[in-house]
Protein backbone atom coordinates (compact mmCIF):
# COMPACT_ATOMS: atom_id res chain seq x y z
CA UNK A 1 0.00 0.00 0.00
CA UNK A 2 1.25 3.50 -1.17
CA UNK A 3 -0.74 6.72 -0.09
CA UNK A 4 0.29 10.42 -1.20
CA UNK A 5 -1.64 12.65 0.76
CA UNK A 6 -1.37 16.84 0.45
CA UNK A 7 -2.24 19.51 2.96
CA UNK A 8 -2.58 23.54 2.56
CA UNK A 9 0.52 23.82 5.49
CA UNK A 10 2.12 21.20 7.69
CA UNK A 11 4.32 21.77 10.53
CA UNK A 12 7.62 20.17 9.47
CA UNK A 13 11.14 20.01 11.92
CA UNK A 14 13.43 22.61 10.98
CA UNK A 15 16.82 21.80 9.10
CA UNK A 16 17.75 18.41 9.74
CA UNK A 17 16.68 18.77 13.76
CA UNK A 18 13.64 16.24 12.68
CA UNK A 19 14.42 13.61 15.80
CA UNK A 20 13.59 16.24 18.15
CA UNK A 21 10.71 18.19 16.61
CA UNK A 22 8.39 18.86 18.95
CA UNK A 23 10.01 17.41 22.09
CA UNK A 24 8.98 19.51 24.87
CA UNK A 25 12.32 19.28 26.69
CA UNK A 26 14.43 20.64 24.01
CA UNK A 27 15.19 23.63 23.12
CA UNK A 28 14.56 25.90 20.82
CA UNK A 29 12.30 24.01 19.23
CA UNK A 30 12.98 22.94 15.75
CA UNK A 31 9.12 23.61 14.20
CA UNK A 32 8.48 25.64 11.08
CA UNK A 33 5.01 25.89 9.13
CA UNK A 34 5.96 25.14 5.67
CA UNK A 35 2.81 25.38 2.79
CA UNK A 36 1.70 23.13 -0.07
CA UNK A 37 3.11 19.99 1.38
CA UNK A 38 2.97 16.39 0.04
CA UNK A 39 3.42 13.52 2.07
CA UNK A 40 4.55 9.92 0.26
CA UNK A 41 4.01 7.03 2.56
CA UNK A 42 5.55 3.94 1.83
CA UNK A 43 3.71 0.15 1.67
CA UNK A 44 5.78 -0.13 5.03
CA UNK A 45 3.55 2.46 6.39
CA UNK A 46 5.92 4.99 6.81
CA UNK A 47 6.85 8.39 5.26
CA UNK A 48 8.74 8.03 1.99
CA UNK A 49 9.00 11.55 1.22
CA UNK A 50 7.80 15.00 2.14
CA UNK A 51 7.68 17.49 -0.64
CA UNK A 52 6.75 21.47 -0.17
CA UNK A 53 5.84 24.36 -2.29
CA UNK A 54 3.15 21.85 -3.75
CA UNK A 55 0.00 24.70 -4.59
CA UNK A 56 -2.59 22.23 -5.35
CA UNK A 57 -3.49 18.81 -4.69
CA UNK A 58 -1.10 16.91 -7.25
CA UNK A 59 -3.07 14.22 -9.30
CA UNK A 60 -3.13 10.74 -7.29
CA UNK A 61 -2.69 12.39 -3.95
CA UNK A 62 -5.62 13.13 -1.20
CA UNK A 63 -6.53 16.31 0.43
CA UNK A 64 -6.24 16.52 4.32
CA UNK A 65 -8.33 19.10 6.17
CA UNK A 66 -10.01 20.43 3.10
CA UNK A 67 -7.89 23.33 1.07
CA UNK A 68 -7.32 25.18 3.96
CA UNK A 69 -6.30 22.78 6.82
CA UNK A 70 -3.27 22.38 9.01
CA UNK A 71 -1.27 18.98 8.92
CA UNK A 72 0.80 17.69 11.87
CA UNK A 73 1.86 14.55 12.97
CA UNK A 74 -0.90 12.06 14.98
CA UNK A 75 -1.78 12.63 18.27
CA UNK A 76 -0.47 10.63 21.04
CA UNK A 77 -2.41 9.64 24.16
CA UNK A 78 -0.47 8.41 26.58
CA UNK A 79 -2.67 7.45 29.24
CA UNK A 80 -5.85 5.93 28.33
CA UNK A 81 -8.24 3.02 30.16
CA UNK A 82 -10.58 2.76 27.67
CA UNK A 83 -13.64 1.41 29.86
CA UNK A 84 -13.97 3.96 31.75
CA UNK A 85 -16.12 5.46 28.34
CA UNK A 86 -18.63 3.97 29.62
CA UNK A 87 -18.54 6.10 33.22
CA UNK A 88 -18.67 9.66 31.00
CA UNK A 89 -21.13 11.80 32.48
CA UNK A 90 -22.19 8.88 35.44
CA UNK A 91 -21.69 9.72 39.12
CA UNK A 92 -21.68 13.82 38.21
CA UNK A 93 -21.87 15.85 41.16
CA UNK A 94 -21.06 13.13 43.31
CA UNK A 95 -17.78 12.48 45.12
CA UNK A 96 -14.81 10.48 44.13
CA UNK A 97 -16.29 7.06 46.11
CA UNK A 98 -19.27 7.06 44.17
CA UNK A 99 -16.99 7.35 41.01
CA UNK A 100 -14.82 4.61 41.55
CA UNK A 101 -17.84 2.28 42.42
CA UNK A 102 -19.44 2.71 39.37
CA UNK A 103 -16.07 1.97 37.66
CA UNK A 104 -15.53 -1.00 39.40
CA UNK A 105 -19.14 -2.38 38.59
CA UNK A 106 -18.53 -1.95 35.03
CA UNK A 107 -15.36 -3.72 35.64
CA UNK A 108 -17.32 -6.56 37.00
CA UNK A 109 -19.77 -6.58 34.28
CA UNK A 110 -17.51 -6.42 31.13
CA UNK A 111 -16.65 -9.63 29.34
CA UNK A 112 -14.29 -10.08 26.26
CA UNK A 113 -16.92 -9.63 23.77
CA UNK A 114 -18.73 -6.59 25.45
CA UNK A 115 -15.06 -4.74 26.33
CA UNK A 116 -14.22 -5.27 22.61
CA UNK A 117 -17.26 -3.55 21.31
CA UNK A 118 -16.36 -1.26 24.04
CA UNK A 119 -12.72 -0.94 23.24
CA UNK A 120 -13.49 -0.71 19.08
CA UNK A 121 -15.59 2.27 19.66
CA UNK A 122 -13.36 3.80 22.34
CA UNK A 123 -10.50 3.96 20.10
CA UNK A 124 -12.62 5.26 17.18
CA UNK A 125 -13.80 8.08 19.08
CA UNK A 126 -10.17 8.60 19.43
CA UNK A 127 -9.22 8.81 16.06
CA UNK A 128 -11.83 11.07 15.29
CA UNK A 129 -10.15 13.19 17.48
CA UNK A 130 -6.96 12.89 15.52
CA UNK A 131 -5.13 10.72 17.99
CA UNK A 132 -3.41 7.84 16.49
CA UNK A 133 -1.55 6.08 19.15
CA UNK A 134 -2.58 5.28 22.66
CA UNK A 135 -0.82 3.79 25.26
CA UNK A 136 -3.65 1.41 27.01
CA UNK A 137 -3.14 1.56 30.93
CA UNK A 138 -4.91 -1.87 30.98
CA UNK A 139 -5.66 -3.61 34.36
CA UNK A 140 -9.33 -5.77 33.51
CA UNK A 141 -6.93 -8.86 32.72
CA UNK A 142 -9.84 -11.66 34.28
CA UNK A 143 -11.36 -14.03 32.54
CA UNK A 144 -8.98 -14.46 30.32
CA UNK A 145 -9.29 -12.77 26.74
CA UNK A 146 -9.85 -9.62 27.91
CA UNK A 147 -5.88 -8.71 26.59
CA UNK A 148 -6.59 -9.97 23.11
CA UNK A 149 -10.09 -8.15 23.16
CA UNK A 150 -8.05 -4.35 23.68
CA UNK A 151 -5.74 -5.86 20.77
CA UNK A 152 -8.38 -6.74 18.39
CA UNK A 153 -10.23 -3.56 19.65
CA UNK A 154 -7.14 -1.75 18.29
CA UNK A 155 -7.03 -3.76 15.00
CA UNK A 156 -10.80 -2.87 14.21
CA UNK A 157 -10.65 0.45 14.89
CA UNK A 158 -7.52 1.23 13.46
CA UNK A 159 -5.37 2.87 15.92
CA UNK A 160 -1.51 2.17 16.76
CA UNK A 161 -1.66 0.64 20.27
CA UNK A 162 1.02 0.27 22.97
CA UNK A 163 -0.20 -2.07 25.60
CA UNK A 164 0.93 -1.22 28.93
CA UNK A 165 0.33 -4.34 30.85
CA UNK A 166 -0.54 -3.56 34.43
CA UNK A 167 0.47 -5.32 37.33
CA UNK A 168 -1.73 -4.96 39.89
CA UNK A 169 -1.71 -6.74 42.96
CA UNK A 170 -2.94 -5.55 46.15
CA UNK A 171 -5.35 -3.19 47.81
CA UNK A 172 -2.82 -1.12 49.64
CA UNK A 173 0.09 -0.82 51.54
CA UNK A 174 -0.83 -2.83 54.35
CA UNK A 175 -1.33 -5.88 52.13
CA UNK A 176 -5.07 -5.64 52.79
CA UNK A 177 -6.93 -8.36 51.01
CA UNK A 178 -8.17 -7.52 47.30
CA UNK A 179 -11.92 -7.19 47.16
CA UNK A 180 -13.77 -9.51 44.94
CA UNK A 181 -14.27 -6.89 41.90
CA UNK A 182 -10.46 -5.68 42.25
CA UNK A 183 -9.62 -9.51 41.65
CA UNK A 184 -10.64 -9.31 37.86
CA UNK A 185 -7.02 -7.04 37.81
CA UNK A 186 -5.10 -9.67 39.65
CA UNK A 187 -2.52 -11.99 38.26
CA UNK A 188 -2.03 -13.31 42.14
CA UNK A 189 1.75 -12.63 41.92
CA UNK A 190 4.28 -11.19 39.55
CA UNK A 191 5.34 -14.72 38.12
CA UNK A 192 1.88 -15.00 37.03
CA UNK A 193 1.57 -11.34 35.88
CA UNK A 194 4.88 -12.21 33.78
CA UNK A 195 3.42 -15.50 32.05
CA UNK A 196 0.61 -13.59 30.88
CA UNK A 197 2.45 -11.03 30.19
CA UNK A 198 4.75 -12.76 27.88
CA UNK A 199 1.92 -14.57 26.46
CA UNK A 200 0.10 -11.47 25.49
CA UNK A 201 3.12 -10.44 23.65
CA UNK A 202 3.55 -13.70 21.77
CA UNK A 203 0.00 -13.78 20.91
CA UNK A 204 -0.24 -9.89 19.44
CA UNK A 205 2.85 -9.33 17.61
CA UNK A 206 1.42 -6.26 15.58
CA UNK A 207 1.18 -4.78 19.00
CA UNK A 208 4.17 -2.94 20.91
CA UNK A 209 3.20 -4.83 24.48
CA UNK A 210 5.04 -2.55 27.82
CA UNK A 211 4.18 -3.07 31.14
CA UNK A 212 2.74 -1.08 33.98
CA UNK A 213 3.30 -0.95 37.93
CA UNK A 214 -0.16 0.11 38.64
CA UNK A 215 0.88 2.19 41.29
CA UNK A 216 3.34 1.95 44.12
CA UNK A 217 0.13 0.91 46.86
CA UNK A 218 -0.87 -1.87 44.04
CA UNK A 219 2.13 -3.78 44.08
CA UNK A 220 4.83 -4.45 46.47
CA UNK A 221 8.65 -3.61 46.31
CA UNK A 222 10.13 -6.65 44.79
CA UNK A 223 6.58 -7.15 42.31
CA UNK A 224 7.08 -3.72 40.81
CA UNK A 225 11.25 -4.21 40.57
CA UNK A 226 10.41 -7.76 38.64
CA UNK A 227 7.55 -5.76 36.90
CA UNK A 228 10.71 -3.20 35.69
CA UNK A 229 13.01 -5.75 35.41
CA UNK A 230 10.53 -7.16 32.31
CA UNK A 231 10.35 -4.04 30.16
CA UNK A 232 13.96 -3.51 30.85
CA UNK A 233 14.88 -6.72 29.22
CA UNK A 234 12.43 -6.34 26.73
CA UNK A 235 13.15 -2.82 25.39
CA UNK A 236 9.58 -1.66 25.99
CA UNK A 237 7.91 1.19 27.71
CA UNK A 238 7.04 0.94 31.39
CA UNK A 239 4.45 3.24 32.82
CA UNK A 240 2.98 4.09 36.23
CA UNK A 241 0.34 5.95 38.38
CA UNK A 242 2.32 8.23 40.70
CA UNK A 243 0.98 10.48 43.44
CA UNK A 244 -2.33 11.17 41.70
CA UNK A 245 -3.89 11.79 45.56
CA UNK A 246 -2.70 13.15 48.57
CA UNK A 247 -3.95 9.76 49.95
CA UNK A 248 -1.31 7.86 48.54
CA UNK A 249 1.54 10.38 49.72
CA UNK A 250 0.49 9.63 53.26
CA UNK A 251 -0.13 6.14 53.20
CA UNK A 252 3.18 5.23 51.28
CA UNK A 253 5.12 7.79 53.92
CA UNK A 254 3.53 6.05 56.98
CA UNK A 255 4.62 2.54 55.50
CA UNK A 256 8.04 3.05 53.76
CA UNK A 257 9.03 6.11 55.03
CA UNK A 258 9.44 7.33 51.70
CA UNK A 259 7.45 9.31 48.98
CA UNK A 260 6.05 7.00 46.21
CA UNK A 261 8.34 8.62 43.94
CA UNK A 262 11.46 7.49 45.87
CA UNK A 263 9.61 4.19 46.75
CA UNK A 264 9.78 3.68 42.60
CA UNK A 265 13.18 4.56 42.39
CA UNK A 266 14.30 2.45 44.84
CA UNK A 267 13.21 -0.33 43.23
CA UNK A 268 14.09 0.27 39.70
CA UNK A 269 10.67 1.85 38.15
CA UNK A 270 11.98 5.14 36.94
CA UNK A 271 14.07 6.13 34.00
CA UNK A 272 13.95 7.11 30.37
CA UNK A 273 11.46 4.53 29.26
CA UNK A 274 9.03 5.36 32.27
CA UNK A 275 6.28 7.73 32.43
CA UNK A 276 4.81 8.47 35.59
CA UNK A 277 0.98 9.37 35.18
CA UNK A 278 -0.40 12.24 37.01
CA UNK A 279 2.43 13.40 39.03
CA UNK A 280 -0.15 16.00 40.76
CA UNK A 281 1.32 15.92 44.61
CA UNK A 282 4.62 15.22 43.51
CA UNK A 283 7.25 17.22 46.42
CA UNK A 284 10.32 19.54 45.33
CA UNK A 285 12.80 16.30 45.67
CA UNK A 286 10.66 14.31 43.52
CA UNK A 287 10.67 16.58 40.95
CA UNK A 288 14.67 16.95 40.99
CA UNK A 289 14.10 12.87 40.84
CA UNK A 290 11.87 12.71 38.06
CA UNK A 291 13.78 14.62 36.02
CA UNK A 292 17.31 13.50 37.05
CA UNK A 293 16.69 9.91 36.05
CA UNK A 294 14.99 11.27 32.48
CA UNK A 295 11.09 9.92 33.29
CA UNK A 296 8.52 11.15 31.26
CA UNK A 297 5.36 12.82 32.80
CA UNK A 298 2.25 11.92 32.01
CA UNK A 299 -0.31 14.39 32.70
CA UNK A 300 -4.43 13.81 32.44
CA UNK A 301 -5.85 17.35 33.25
CA UNK A 302 -9.47 17.02 32.34
CA UNK A 303 -9.49 13.73 34.26
CA UNK A 304 -7.64 15.39 37.15
CA UNK A 305 -9.99 18.03 37.54
CA UNK A 306 -13.08 15.63 37.08
CA UNK A 307 -11.85 13.58 40.12
CA UNK A 308 -11.11 16.73 41.77
CA UNK A 309 -7.57 15.28 42.38
CA UNK A 310 -5.62 18.84 41.81
CA UNK A 311 -2.85 20.19 39.69
CA UNK A 312 0.39 18.65 38.73
CA UNK A 313 3.34 20.89 38.58
CA UNK A 314 3.99 20.49 34.56
CA UNK A 315 6.40 23.81 34.60
CA UNK A 316 8.27 22.61 37.20
CA UNK A 317 8.82 19.01 35.97
CA UNK A 318 9.44 20.45 32.06
CA UNK A 319 12.46 22.36 33.65
CA UNK A 320 14.09 19.72 35.76
CA UNK A 321 14.40 17.30 32.97
CA UNK A 322 11.02 15.83 32.03
CA UNK A 323 9.37 15.09 28.54
CA UNK A 324 5.57 15.99 29.15
CA UNK A 325 2.84 13.90 27.39
CA UNK A 326 -0.84 13.60 27.85
CA UNK A 327 -3.64 11.37 28.06
CA UNK A 328 -7.24 11.13 28.39
CA UNK A 329 -7.06 8.25 31.23
CA UNK A 330 -10.65 8.22 32.30
CA UNK A 331 -12.75 9.95 29.03
CA UNK A 332 -13.99 12.34 31.02
CA UNK A 333 -13.24 13.78 27.85
CA UNK A 334 -11.09 12.50 24.38
CA UNK A 335 -9.79 15.96 23.18
CA UNK A 336 -6.11 16.50 23.79
CA UNK A 337 -5.79 20.09 22.68
CA UNK A 338 -8.62 20.92 25.71
CA UNK A 339 -6.11 18.52 27.45
CA UNK A 340 -2.68 19.86 26.32
CA UNK A 341 -4.38 23.76 26.79
CA UNK A 342 -5.89 22.78 30.28
CA UNK A 343 -1.77 22.17 31.52
CA UNK A 344 -1.11 25.91 30.57
CA UNK A 345 -4.45 27.07 32.09
CA UNK A 346 -4.58 25.11 35.48
CA UNK A 347 -1.21 26.12 36.16
CA UNK A 348 -2.33 29.88 35.87
CA UNK A 349 -5.35 29.11 38.10
CA UNK A 350 -2.88 27.82 40.95
CA UNK A 351 -0.04 30.89 40.51
CA UNK A 352 -2.00 33.84 39.56
CA UNK A 353 0.34 33.64 36.44
CA UNK A 354 0.41 33.31 32.86
CA UNK A 355 3.03 31.90 30.07
CA UNK A 356 3.99 28.41 32.66
CA UNK A 357 4.41 26.94 28.51
CA UNK A 358 5.07 27.67 24.85
CA UNK A 359 1.48 26.86 22.49
CA UNK A 360 4.16 25.03 20.72
CA UNK A 361 5.42 22.61 23.52
CA UNK A 362 2.19 21.99 24.47
CA UNK A 363 1.43 20.70 21.31
CA UNK A 364 4.79 18.41 21.37
CA UNK A 365 3.30 17.06 24.24
CA UNK A 366 -0.03 16.60 22.60
CA UNK A 367 1.85 14.64 19.55
CA UNK A 368 4.07 12.81 21.85
CA UNK A 369 7.65 14.44 20.38
CA UNK A 370 6.54 13.14 16.76
CA UNK A 371 7.66 14.24 13.34
CA UNK A 372 6.45 14.71 9.72
CA UNK A 373 9.79 13.17 8.54
CA UNK A 374 11.06 10.47 6.19
CA UNK A 375 11.47 7.42 7.81
CA UNK A 376 9.09 7.75 10.61
CA UNK A 377 4.94 6.28 11.09
CA UNK A 378 3.14 7.99 8.72
CA UNK A 379 0.75 8.81 11.69
CA UNK A 380 -0.73 12.22 10.54
CA UNK A 381 -3.63 14.08 11.95
CA UNK A 382 -5.24 17.39 9.89
CA UNK A 383 -7.01 20.48 11.45
CA UNK A 384 -9.57 22.45 9.93
CA UNK A 385 -8.87 25.70 10.13
CA UNK A 386 -12.30 27.28 8.88
CA UNK A 387 -14.70 26.82 11.77
CA UNK A 388 -15.57 29.90 13.80
CA UNK A 389 -13.70 28.57 16.21
CA UNK A 390 -10.31 29.51 14.75
CA UNK A 391 -11.61 32.35 12.35
CA UNK A 392 -8.73 34.89 12.08
CA UNK A 393 -5.76 32.45 12.68
CA UNK A 394 -2.49 33.78 11.72
CA UNK A 395 -1.59 31.25 8.42
CA UNK A 396 2.14 31.79 9.36
CA UNK A 397 1.75 31.01 13.02
CA UNK A 398 -1.14 28.93 13.55
CA UNK A 399 0.01 26.32 16.48
CA UNK A 400 -0.63 29.35 19.49
CA UNK A 401 -4.39 29.29 18.72
CA UNK A 402 -4.96 25.62 17.53
CA UNK A 403 -3.81 25.02 21.19
CA UNK A 404 -5.93 27.50 23.00
CA UNK A 405 -9.09 27.58 20.78
CA UNK A 406 -9.10 24.08 18.29
CA UNK A 407 -11.30 20.78 19.46
CA UNK A 408 -11.29 17.50 18.75
CA UNK A 409 -14.26 18.17 16.10
CA UNK A 410 -12.03 20.60 14.31
CA UNK A 411 -9.88 17.73 13.41
CA UNK A 412 -10.61 16.27 9.49
CA UNK A 413 -8.45 13.69 8.92
CA UNK A 414 -6.65 10.94 10.92
CA UNK A 415 -3.96 8.91 8.75
CA UNK A 416 -2.23 5.82 10.91
CA UNK A 417 0.32 4.17 8.99
CA UNK A 418 -0.39 5.86 5.70
CA UNK A 419 -3.92 4.17 6.17
CA UNK A 420 -6.24 7.37 5.91
CA UNK A 421 -8.44 6.05 8.78
CA UNK A 422 -10.78 9.52 9.69
CA UNK A 423 -11.84 11.22 6.08
CA UNK A 424 -13.37 14.21 6.60
CA UNK A 425 -14.48 14.47 10.41
CA UNK A 426 -16.09 10.20 9.82
CA UNK A 427 -14.43 7.26 10.48
CA UNK A 428 -14.38 5.60 7.22
CA UNK A 429 -15.47 1.75 8.81
CA UNK A 430 -17.09 2.54 11.80
CA UNK A 431 -20.42 4.70 12.66
CA UNK A 432 -18.18 5.75 16.64
CA UNK A 433 -21.41 7.56 18.06
CA UNK A 434 -24.01 4.29 17.13
CA UNK A 435 -20.96 1.87 18.48
CA UNK A 436 -20.71 3.93 21.72
CA UNK A 437 -24.48 4.29 22.56
CA UNK A 438 -24.99 0.23 22.02
CA UNK A 439 -21.53 -0.70 23.77
CA UNK A 440 -22.26 1.50 27.01
CA UNK A 441 -25.50 0.19 27.20
CA UNK A 442 -25.07 -3.26 27.31
CA UNK A 443 -22.45 -2.40 30.35
CA UNK A 444 -25.98 -0.25 31.87
CA UNK A 445 -23.71 2.15 33.83
CA UNK A 446 -26.68 3.80 34.51
CA UNK A 447 -27.64 1.26 37.34
CA UNK A 448 -24.40 1.94 38.79
CA UNK A 449 -24.80 5.38 39.56
ZN1 LIG B 1 -5.20 6.12 34.98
Amino acid sequence: MTASYWAARALLPDGDGGGRAGDPGGDPLPWVVRTGVVVDCGDDGRVAAVRTGVERPPPGAVALGGLDGLLVPGLVDAHSHAFHRALRGRAAGRDFWAWRTAMYRVAGRLDPDSLLALATAAFGEMLLAGITTVHEFHYLHHPAGMDDAVCEAARRAGIRLVLLDTCYLRAGFDDTPLDPLQRRFSDGDADRWVARADSVAAANPDVTVGAAVHSVRAADPPSMAAVAAWARDRDVPLHLHLSEQPAENEACLAATGRTPAQLAHDHGVLGPSTTAVHCTHVTAGDVDLLGSTGTTACLCPTTERDLADGVGPAAALAAAGCGLRLGTDSHAVVDLFEEAWAVELGERLVTGRRGHHRPAALLGAATGGAALAPGRPADLCAVRLDSARLAGVDPGDPVPMVVAAATAADIADTVVGGRHVVRDGAHAALDVAADLRAAIAAVDPCGTC
